[in-house]
């Protein structure tokens, strides 16, 4: 093996540290009983099962991990890290591979599309509008009609509203965005 690879190896090796630090959890407990996967509610949407993850990071394939979708698709439920008979924090390692990648800005388009719709929409009204978080969602990812079919159905049942709603809180909603954004926060 060249010593480049070998630099990368290792360096791949320090980062799984790293975040197993960060998440207070070794991956080297897993036995691959797949009961992690059994129970996520979102796994079915997942490219990498929560399983999966762990196996890629027990390998030293971080980059992969970085990149999978799963991390964003994981809604931090914590049925993995309960169900595990071996104690591995999964849904701690699904958070820490998040703020990891984050920090890379290695983010998936789609996932900081709509983060970015959301907040938005709740920095504008105080609450989320989905009318408003749809159409500036579809705007971002140069997708204008995605799911559009489903709009007349979902406000003929009462569950999308073409005009927003504004809270009595928005003021306080505001100060809460000024304040992370004094301390760093990046939203626009
Ligand atoms: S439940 Fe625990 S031991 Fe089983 S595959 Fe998932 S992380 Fe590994
Ligand atoms: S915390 Fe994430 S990975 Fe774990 S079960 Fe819940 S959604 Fe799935």
């Amino acid at each position: 093996m060249g010593k480049v690879v070998l630099s990368a190896h290792r360096e791949s090796r320090e980062l799984v540290k790293a975040i197993e630090s960060a998440s207070g959890t070794k991956t080297s407990l897993c036995y691959q009983c797949g009961k992690c996967s059994a129970g996520c509610p979102v796994g079915f949407a997942m490219d990498y099962t929560p399983r999966q993850i762990i196996r890629l990071l027990q390998l030293g394939l971080i980059e992969e991990a970085l990149q999978a979708k799963s991390i964003w698709i994981c809604a931090t439920c914590d049925t993995c890290s309960t169900r595990c008979p071996r104690g591995v924090e999964i849904a701690s390692i699904m958070d820490a591979l998040r703020r990891e990648a984050l920090s890379r800005g290695k983010v998936v388009k789609e996932v900081s599309a709509f983060n970015q719709a959301f907040l938005n929409s709740v920095k504008r009204y105080g609450r989320n509008h989905e009318v408003s978080l749809v159409l500036e969602y579809n705007t971002r990812i140069m997708n204008p009609f995605k799911n559009a079919e489903q709009g007349p159905l979902m406000m003929s049942k009462g569950k999308l509203k073409i005009l927003p709603e504004f809270i009595k809180g928005k003021n306080e909603v505001n100060r809460i965005f000024e304040k992370v954004k004094a301390m760093g926060g990046d939203h626009e």
